[in-house]
Formats: structure tokens, sequence, C-alpha cells
């Protein structure tokens, strides 16, 4: 039986740059001993407090259909945290509750690009995103960033790039750069959206890692909360990656319709989720904190590492769980390096190419096992690419 090419297309084809970690998955299945740096799931897990609260609820009976925008409660605190952190006027009439931040990226897209239109994304990207877009029925345009730029993209770039387009997805902090947007990048970012009249998606799952700088929403610049729809997660804020719970704010319109995609589509997401949900966002900024903690401290480790050495470089890394090194210098690819590394050492990290083109020449490394094990295939990473290095001069 014939299955629709919007299915069959979703992955582009080609290699994708994932065999490093499908390797690493087939190693560790066959008991062998892989640090694994790969994905962005932490190595602590949901909160005892968070899952109480979840058992509460699902005892107390909320364990029928739940209302499909989300909760009354639920709604109520993303839109009072979201008005709290950016400043813009936020309403529960603003807010749709999503299985996680991934389903609200395909409910977004599909909300704002009709068949065949163009959807803009900046490359490096979230592995996923030209497949969301392609399972919209849009087409995916990549806006290929520089390393010299530290994978921000300029002016110029998202001028060019948006041109007949009817969306631009951005994602500050960023996966897989570690990069966190200034005001400078966001006001043009903003100017390209009103300039080619776009929608923006405006990824911000991991809006409580932020080492250096600060998170500014883009939601909140001029003339942008109109056409603006951030993307929330309580996966990476409260390690609630296994309950797909998140959000999508927008305007009240645009929500409107987006709860009728959700009455067509995903039917709601459980009220005990919703409910321990609600719990831990009433915890307040300590707990996200305290999430956030350790990939703070590896931050701090990988550059006291880096620092100690001159073959790998870093892009900048000020927010997310990730590092992105640049290992040009030791003359392989992103994908050879990650091989040999895995082959070698035991050490599994993402080729920069698994992320599109733009970070070819460049791993990234999640922060995401204890600290001393985390600080020892650091080393080893390091001590690889210098004799890696070393033999090549
Ligand atoms: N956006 C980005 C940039 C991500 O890295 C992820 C998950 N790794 C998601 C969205 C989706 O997260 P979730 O569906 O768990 O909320």
């Amino acid at each position: 039986m014939k299955i629709s090419d919007r299915i069959t297309d979703i992955t582009g084809g080609g290699s994708d740059g994932w065999d490093v970690f499908y390797k690493a998955r087939r190693m560790i299945a066959a008991g062998e001993a892989v640090i694994e740096l790969t994905i962005g799931e932490h190595d602590i897990r949901t909160s005892a407090a968070i899952l109480d609260a979840m058992h509460k609820a699902a005892i107390g009976g909320h364990t029928g259909y739940a209302m499909v925008p989300g909760t009354p409660a639920l709604r109520a605190a993303v839109a009072a945290r979201i008005a709290a952190r950016t400043g813009v006027p936020t309403g529960p009439e603003n807010i749709v509750i999503t299985p996680g931040g991934q389903a609200a990226l395909f409910a977004a897209h599909n909300l704002t690009c009709a068949h065949g239109e163009t959807a803009a994304f900046i490359d490096p990207y979230y592995a996923t995103y030209p497949g969301t877009i392609r399972g919209a029925g849009a087409r995916p345009r990549a806006i290929v960033t520089t390393p010299e730029s530290d994978f921000r993209p300029t002016r110029a770039q998202l001028m060019a790039g948006t041109e007949g387009a009817v969306s631009l997805l951005v994602n500050t902090p960023n996966n897989p750069t570690g990069v966190i947007y200034g005001p400078e990048t966001l006001a043009d970012i903003a100017a390209a959206c009103i300039a080619n009249d776009l929608w923006l998606i405006s990824d911000e799952v991991y809006d409580t890692q932020v080492w250096d700088g600060a998170h500014i929403s883009p939601r909140s610049l001029p003339g942008m909360a109109d056409r603006t729809l951030v993307v929330g997660s309580m996966s990476k804020s409260h390690a609630m990656t296994g309950s797909r719970i998140g959000w999508i704010c927008g305007p009240q319109e645009a929500i409107g319709h987006l709860i009728n995609l959700a009455t067509h589509t995903t039917y709601g997401v459980p009220g005990f989720v919703q409910d321990a949900a609600t719990f831990a966002l009433g915890q307040g900024d300590a707990v996200e904190a305290e999430v956030a903690g350790p990939f703070r401290r590896r931050r701090a480790l990988t550059l006291a590492a880096l620092a100690r050495q001159n073959v790998v470089k870093a892009i900048p890394a000020q927010g997310a769980m990730y590092v992105m090194l640049d290992i040009r210098a030791t003359g392989l690819d992103g994908e050879a390096f990650a091989l040999r590394l895995l082959e070698e050492e035991k050490i599994a990290v993402m080729p920069g190419e698994s992320f599109g083109q733009a970070a070819a020449g460049h791993l990234r490394v999640a922060m995401t096992v204890d600290d001393a094990a985390y600080a020892d295939a650091l080393a080893r990473l390091l001590a690889f690419a210098e004799r890696q290095a070393a033999t090549r001069a």
C-alpha cells in the first residue's frame, strides 16, 4: 500500500550523521562501557516531589480526558511565568498545553504553513527541525550560519533566507551550539520577520539553562508579540523529558486554532501530568536552578579543560546542556573524529554534521554524565585531539 510522500519524505534521506549514535547504542547493548555524551537528557530523574504530585493527582481521579487546551491551573501558571519573565502581558488565553515541545513545534508549523509553503530555520539546528517542517507539509529552508559568527545568523543571512518564506524558526539558548542570541541578533531576527511578514516560531525549551548573558524572548521585542509563537517545555527545566509536557504561547486567535488542531490530533495531555507540571512551576525558580546546576558546573569544567590546550576551540558555551567544539585543527571531520573516539576511547559524542552543514568539523558534547566522569571523558577527548593534530603535523 502506498504511504504518503509527506510521511516517507520526513527524514529527507541520505546520511544524516547519526551513524555514530546508533553504533554507540549497539556497543552499549552488547555490554560495552561507553560514556555517552550524545542525547540531551539529564543524568538525574524527575524529582520525587513532582512524582508525588503526579501520583496524588492520578489517585485523586485525574485520569480521565483532560481539557484539550490544558487545565485552567496549568495555563494560568505558564502564562504567569511568561509574563513575569518577559514583561509581555500574557493570560491563559495565550497558552495551549501540548505533549512536549516537539508536538508544539509540529503544531506551530501546521498552524503557520500551508501545503508547500516555505518554513525557514537556522543551521546548525536541532535534528528534528527539517523533518517536523516536512511532516507539516511545508518546505524547509536552512539559513546556514558560520563558525566565524559563532553560528549566529547575520542580518543579511536572515533577510535573504526568509524571503518568500512564511515562518522562521529560531532556538535560543541553542541546541546544538550552546550559543545565546543577544539583543543585536534578536533585533535582526525581528527585522527580518517584520520585513518579510513572517511568523516567528521561537523555541525556548532551554530558557532556564543560561550560563553567560541573559535569555531574551523575542516575543518581547517591539511589534513581535502578534507574530510570535513561543515553544516551551518542562523537559529540560524540570527534568520531565518522559512526561511529555510543553506549550505554545501566542496570540489568542492563533491559540484558538491550535486548540482546534489539538482536538483533532492529541486530544490533550494527561490530567495527572498537567497537575504535576502545575505543582512543579509552583515550586519557583530555585528548583529550576537546581536542575540546571550540574550543567553549569560542567560548563565551568569544560572551560578549564579547554584552557589547558590549544588544538580544540570552543564556540562560546553560554547556555543549554551542550558544548560545541571546533576540531578542524585535527584534520578530521566531525564524523570521522567521533567514530574514532568511540572506537578507541569508548566515548560517544555527536558529530556536528548531525545538525546540518554549518557545524561540519565540530562536535556536540552533551554534558550529561556526572562531573567526575565528564571531566575524565573530556580530558581523554582533548588528548585524543592533540594526538591527531600531532600526527598531522
Ligand atoms: N527543541 C529543542 C531545541 C530540543 O533540544 C528539544 C529536545 N531535545 C525539543 C525542542 C523537544 O523537547 P520536548 O519535546 O522534550 O519538550
